[in-house]
């Protein structure tokens, strides 16, 4: 197994291409851990397949370099890189039983007839799959080839890295968290780096250890599920995680203070005025309501969603997003959001600022 390394990669699938809208991956530089446990989560569109295609060697980069630990691999073919990959859709052999197609990756590596026997009965238990191992595939169910799939890309423990691409699209819900827990148990068994990509963040965040944000073809943040909530890379992440997203206002800044619609709020920490369009951001969860301080709200419905209550307002005609804890009741009076001033961050065109004195 290997650390895999991105070098000034970048891709476009057009011939020439020289704008930066071109590029379904701008130039980044992005390592991954040997043995890390990431998911590579944002929206459809965002070059996420384009990404993993590039790791697995299935698509060769317009720039730049991809090297498995110290080697270059940028020109190696797919089957050197010891890469398994599990697709969004299923791939199987369907004149093939179950058992052959999760014995096939082992026999192609002229593996023991013992061990292959054993290592598909290990993984058969972990998808379920033991009772129909010597049935063809043809006929299964889309799921149940998928769950295939997945084992397939799970078999062989020799690889470098297992990728997925949106594996469980096809899964029906109660399946998906199984199978995501077996994946878990599996990466802590044996270790090998995993790359999941999926544009839903539960997944993202039971999933990984380490989420990777994309956006636009960027990596826009890689962090921990407790950093992408409390610090958001860029305004996208604030976004794109947590339900509801991030609350945004636009904003001077300066020193300890925001000025917001003419009101002064204070800020948790000291900076030092950014340049271009700059915002401060706020999760609902750490919003109030009140009768003084903070911004003028206006409540327009509150909403039910089980432990906690979101309630959905306005402050000068934009909307925001106030998080009622549970057993907490709602003042019917209040017209002001106030913040945790600490919980604020501060971004300037989309990034996040650092306060004075933060260490990176
Ligand atoms: P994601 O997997 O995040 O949904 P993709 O990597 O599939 O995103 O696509 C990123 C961008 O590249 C999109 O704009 C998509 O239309 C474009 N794209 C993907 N595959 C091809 C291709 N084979 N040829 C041309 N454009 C492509
Ligand atoms: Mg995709």
């Amino acid at each position: 197994m290997a650390q895999i390394t991105l070098k000034n990669l970048a891709h476009s699938y057009k011939p020439n291409a020289t704008a930066d809208a071109d590029f379904a991956l701008k130039e980044m530089d992005h390592v991954w851990q040997d043995g890390g446990a990431y998911a590579l989560l944002g929206s459809s569109g965002c070059g996420k397949s384009t990404l993993l295609n590039i790791i697995s060697g299935l698509l060769r980069p317009s720039h730049g370099r991809v090297l498995f630990g110290d080697r270059d691999v940028t020109d190696a073919a797919t089957a050197e890189r010891n890469i398994a990959q599990v697709f969004q859709f299923p791939v199987v052999y369907d004149t093939m039983t179950v058992r052959d197609n999760l014995a096939f990756p082992l026999r192609n590596r002229g593996m023991e007839p013992d061990y292959i026997k054993a290592r598909v009965n290990q993984i058969a238990a972990m998808i379920g799959m033991e009772e129909i191992l010597n049935r063809k595939a043809r006929g299964l169910t889309a799921d149940a080839k998928q769950k295939i799939s997945l084992g397939r890309g799970m078999v062989r423990e020799d690889v470098n890295a297992i990728l997925f691409d949106e594996p469980l699209t096809v899964i029906d819900p109660h399946m998906k968290f199984e199978l995501r827990t077996q994946l878990k148990t599996l990466h802590r068994e044996f270790g090998h780096t995993m790359i999941y990509v999926t544009h839903d963040q539960t997944e993202a965040l039971t999933f990984a250890d380490k989420v990777v944000v994309m956006y636009d073809g960027r990596v826009v943040q890689m962090g921990t599920p407790q950093e992408l909530f409390e610090r958001p890379g860029h305004s996208f992440v604030g976004y794109f995680i947590g339900s509801p997203g991030m609350n945004f206002f636009d904003a001077t800044v300066a020193g300890h203070t925001a000025t917001v619609l003419g009101e002064t709020l204070a800020l948790g920490a000291s900076y030092a005025p950014p340049k271009g369009r700059v915002q401060i951001g706020i999760r609902p969860e750490f919003c109030v309501l009140g009768r003084s301080g903070g911004l003028p709200f206006s409540i327009r419905r509150v909403e039910d969603v089980g432990r906690h209550r979101i309630i959905r307002g306005t402050v000068a005609g934009a909307n925001v997003n106030v998080t009622l804890p549970e057993g907490m009741e709602i003042d019917a009076d209040a017209n002001r959001v106030l913040f945790a001033p600490e919980k604020i961050n501060v971004y300037a065109d989309d990034w996040r600022v650092s306060p004075e004195g933060e260490e990176n």
